[in-house]
């Protein structure tokens, strides 16, 4: 196995390819605190791309219920128990450094990747769990009869919206036998050829977030092919430029900002680009996580986490930096607070972003803590460098004539 460097980790680690980046990265940061999980995300995607014969049980994106949901049932339970099994303790963070071992160091014998298979069984119910919280002592039925308060609620429960990581080095690539999967160079969208997949599944069993399918009529494998025609600009409703997926433009909630983050050809690591947006809220910011990063796949979908979820298990699924996002997101810089107004504004795909001071609105105390807020304007700009978007952080307020209202 080859050596390459993750920065998820903090180290290098194991892999078994050779360092080999896009020049561009397909990526996207979650707020789950603002999902409402309508599922409109999940049906825009299975009404583009999944709905023939032979895809009935593949949502290439869904958004299932935590703790108890999970599609294919238990997918992080099971690959969780795996890893410790084979390194029994080892899934632990020091500085900032992940020191036990990830899925490709795990593996043992002639396998690539720890994995495992999911039974036909845990794909039959997609959406099993869905509002289901924990119980709350004393409570009965996960209800408090005090209400709830942050930082954590005693009885809880939060959506999880995924899809394909698009991961910076693939589980499901590493473990195909045919190398039918591979990495795109302009934009590091990871797709499965359909000739030369023969059905093997190998990359079934060792996706740790089970987002490669298998096609039931065609047999071959299908994955979230990350919408690339619209990410390539070829969605005619744009104009032709760089347009987030069906998922993402789709969000009702606001959750969701997707882009393109330049990539350094020598390290792999992102290129600094302060004022990209993704840049900013994953490396500047640190608002938002990967999910379960020390599975070593550097997966490309970040979250904000839940504001109300005891931190034991955010730690376990997005890592040691769950205290400092949560911080960051509770209490946001005058910078941050902008950046978020761009969430799910416009269909074009933001590449940069600049802000526009305006004055100050209020200030009070948020938990001990000051807080501004300014009536910023932040503007969006397209890969052109045309404006695509301009959002002002206090909605403007427009009140109806006399003669137009309907108290008339
Ligand atoms: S999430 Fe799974 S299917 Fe997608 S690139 Fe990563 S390993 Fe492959
Ligand atoms: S469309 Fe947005 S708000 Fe609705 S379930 Fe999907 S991610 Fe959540």
């Amino acid at each position: 196995m080859a050596k390459v460097k993750n920065w998820q980790l903090g180290r290098e680690m194991h892999y078994p390819y050779e360092e080999s980046h896009p020049e561009w990265q397909f990526a996207a940061v979650f707020n789950i605190n603002r999902c409402i999980a309508c599922q409109t995300c999940t049906m825009a995607c299975k009404s583009t791309w999944t709905f023939s014969k032979g895809q009935e049980h593949m949502w290439w994106n869904n958004v299932e219920t935590k703790p108890y949901g999970g599609y294919p049932q238990g997918w992080d339970v099971k690959t969780l128990k795996l890893l410790d099994k084979a390194d029994p303790g080892g899934m632990q963070w020091k500085d900032g450094r992940y020191t036990g071992k990830t899925l490709f160091e795990a593996a043992a014998g002639r396998e690539k990747v720890l994995g495992y298979l999911p039974t036909d069984e845990e794909w039959r119910y997609p959406n099993l769990g869905e509002d289901v919280s924990t119980r709350y002592e004393g409570g009965g039925l996960g209800i408090s009869k005090e209400g709830a308060s942050l930082p954590e609620h005693k009885s809880w429960f939060f959506y999880l919206q995924r899809l394909c990581n698009h991961c910076s080095y693939p589980a499901c690539l590493a473990a195909c036998p045919r190398k039918a999967i591979y990495k795109r160079k302009e934009d590091g969208i990871v797709l499965v050829d359909q000739e030369r997949c023969r059905g093997y599944r190998k990359c079934m069993e060792a996706c740790p977030y089970k987002k490669t399918m298998h096609n039931t009529e065609t047999r071959v494998t299908e994955k979230c092919i990350g919408c690339y025609p619209r990410i390539e600009g070829r969605e005619p409703l744009t104009g032709g430029v760089p347009t987030e997926t069906r998922c993402m433009t789709a969000c009702v909630g606001q959750i969701r900002l997707q882009g393109l983050v330049p990539i350094d050809p020598k390290t792999g690591d992102w290129r600094e680009q302060r004022d990209n947006p993704l840049y900013y809220l994953v490396r500047v910011a640190k608002v938002a996580l990967p999910l379960y990063p020390q599975f070593g796949t550097e997966p490309n979908i970040y979250y904000i986490p839940p504001r109300w979820v005891p931190r034991p298990y955010l730690r376990q699924m997005f890592g040691p930096g769950v205290d400092a996002a949560i911080e960051a997101y509770s209490n946001p810089s005058r910078e941050l607070l902008a950046v978020m107004n761009l969430f799910r504004k416009e269909r074009k795909i933001v590449f940069r972003y600049a802000i526009e001071e305006g004055p100050k609105v209020y200030e009070r105390t948020i938990r001990g803590r000051k807080f501004t807020m300014y009536d910023d304007t932040v503007v969006g700009y397209g890969r052109d460098g045309q404006e695509i978007v301009r959002v002002k952080i206090e909605e403007p307020m427009h009140v109806r004539s006399r003669e137009r209202s309907n108290a008339v």
